[in-house]
């Protein structure tokens, strides 16, 4: 393939993956916006194969088959549920990509002799800030991985004086950038850039580990945002156009959405970064025990409260995602509404395990779009409503976010069912949530627990109110 055909391809890429970003950023028009993303992708990868760049295209097409394989099988075996970690350690892929294609292109002589004067400090600074960026991706995606799959506990490490710790590596790192240029210009360099990746891998982890696990949305956005930059600092070193654009849209819309899960969750972007928040006082959650009493209720009288309901409103959380309820959730939508009952989604922003979580499912399960809400647009709904029925959700309900200010969770906005007539909270027992704090919702006068898997529950549900 010519160098002018590669050219063309790629702008072509470019164009299909911005459509790309317009069709995801709606659930109507997500479908479209995938099938533009994968043949942008195609076709960059085509030209990317193809052109005057890989001389050894065998090589090339024996990594893709492997890697290709591995990524079918994953995909064919993952659960939903497993998704938000799929995801957490795809990131570290790219991180660790970064990183080696820099050193490679540290290592390659034909590069060295390739650049001269302010070109070669650029690749070096290019190849330096690469592999910073791999570095930090590839082992806070790790650490994420760990967290959201429970193999690591979500329980925020908190060593004295980290922040001083965070500045004193950041400062080492610099003066380390200097050291790296310094000797690159007499053909070394090699010792400062495994000093500079060994604190940039622990760096990684510190900054993971230390996130109460109430912020680790800001995390996961972040480290989506982070892969962005690690792609386009390898485009750089490549000097590879597609790759820069396509690494810098990833990098940037990963920011906006920290920034709108920062928003979503009254959190200071810094703040999250630096272990402050949902940190301190993770110690103060309470007990199921000394809350008082929960009030359980069985099928039957779910399914009464429900038929005589006027206006419902339905909050998913992660649960749903466990029990796979949300097929049984849209048929019980559609007989009550049939039955001509109001029945609406009320979605928090984190709800659930990765952000959009709870949307996804609801498409998946052909929910329509006109009746699930953000929780801004319906919060102040709820004195209206005459039953909540909250499935697998905790952390998002949780009243202590807004009156408790010594809760690990606090300030962040929730969905204020207790205003409402009744709630019903599906769950399988008293456990707390991902936050790890308990919830005083399901003690309140007005809540009514009802316990077990949620699809077994709302399966039974469903056949009551469908009589
Ligand atoms: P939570 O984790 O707070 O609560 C989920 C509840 O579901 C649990 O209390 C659990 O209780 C219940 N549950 C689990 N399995 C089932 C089942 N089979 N049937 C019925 N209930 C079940 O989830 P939320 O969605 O309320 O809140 C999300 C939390 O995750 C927030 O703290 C958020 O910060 C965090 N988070 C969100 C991310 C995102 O991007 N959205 C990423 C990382 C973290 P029980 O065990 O008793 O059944």
């Amino acid at each position: 393939m010519s160098e002018g055909l590669v050219t063309v391809s790629y702008i072509g890429a470019t164009i299909l993956f911005i459509l790309a970003l317009g069709g995801l950023s709606h659930p109507e028009t997500s479908r479209r916006g995938n099938a533009y993303g994968i043949t942008g992708m195609i076709i960059a990868i085509l030209a990317t194969v193809l052109g005057p760049e890989v001389s050894v295209i065998g090589i090339v097409i024996a990594c893709m088959l492997i890697g290709g394989t591995i990524g079918l099988i994953l995909a064919l075996k993952v659960q939903m549920t497993q998704m938000p970690e799929l995801v957490a350690i795809l990131h570290s892929l790219v991180g660790i990509a970064a990183v080696l294609v820099g050193f490679v292109n540290f290592m390659d002589p034909d590069a060295a002799l390739q650049f001269s004067g302010a070109e070669k400090t650029i690749h070096e600074i290019e190849i330096y800030l690469g592999v910073l960026i791999g570095a930090v991706t590839f082992s806070g995606s790790v650490i994420a991985f760990g967290k959201l799959s429970g193999k690591i506990s979500g329980n925020p490490l908190i060593l004295p004086a980290r922040h001083w710790i965070n500045l004193g590596l950041l400062i080492l790192s610099i003066w380390l950038c200097f050291e790296f240029m310094d000797q690159a210009q007499a053909g070394g360099g090699v010792i400062p850039l495994l000093i500079m990746t060994a604190i940039a891998l622990a760096f990684g982890v510190h900054m993971v580990m230390a996130i109460g696990g109430a912020d680790m949305p800001v995390v996961i956005s972040m480290l989506n945002s982070y892969s962005g930059w690690a792609a386009a600092a390898t485009g750089f070193m490549l000097s590879n156009d597609l790759l820069i654009v396509t690494g810098a849209l990833v990098g940037s819309s990963g920011a906006i959405l920290s920034y709108i899960m920062c928003r979503a969750m009254n959190r200071n972007f810094i703040g999250v970064i630096a272990g402050g928040f949902g940190t301190e006082s993770a110690g103060t959650a309470g007990t199921s025990s000394d809350q008082g009493e929960v009030f359980p209720i069985e099928f039957e009288e779910v399914s009464d409260l429900l038929t005589a309901a006027r206006e419902v409103m339905i909050i998913p959380g992660y649960g749903m995602a466990v029990a796979q309820a949300q097929h049984t959730v849209r048929d019980i939508t559609k007989t009550l509404r049939d039955k001509g009952v109001n029945v609406r989604f009320g979605i928090h922003p984190v709800a659930g395990r990765m952000p959009g979580h709870m949307n996804v499912l609801l498409a998946e399960a052909r929910v329509p779009y006109d009746i699930v809400f953000e929780m801004s647009e319906i919060n102040d709904d709820f004195p209206a409503i005459d039953v909540t029925i909250v499935v697998g959700a905790n952390d998002i309900v949780n009243p202590d976010a807004l009156e408790d200010p010594n809760s690990p969770i606090a300030g962040m906005p929730v969905l204020e069912c207790w205003k409402g007539k009744t709630s019903i909270v599906l769950k399988r027992s008293m456990a707390s949530g991902y936050a790890g704090v308990q919830n005083p919702l399901f003690f309140k006068d007005n809540t009514r627990m009802f316990f077990g898997d949620a699809k077994n529950s709302l399966d039974s549900v469903l056949a009551e109110i469908a009589k």
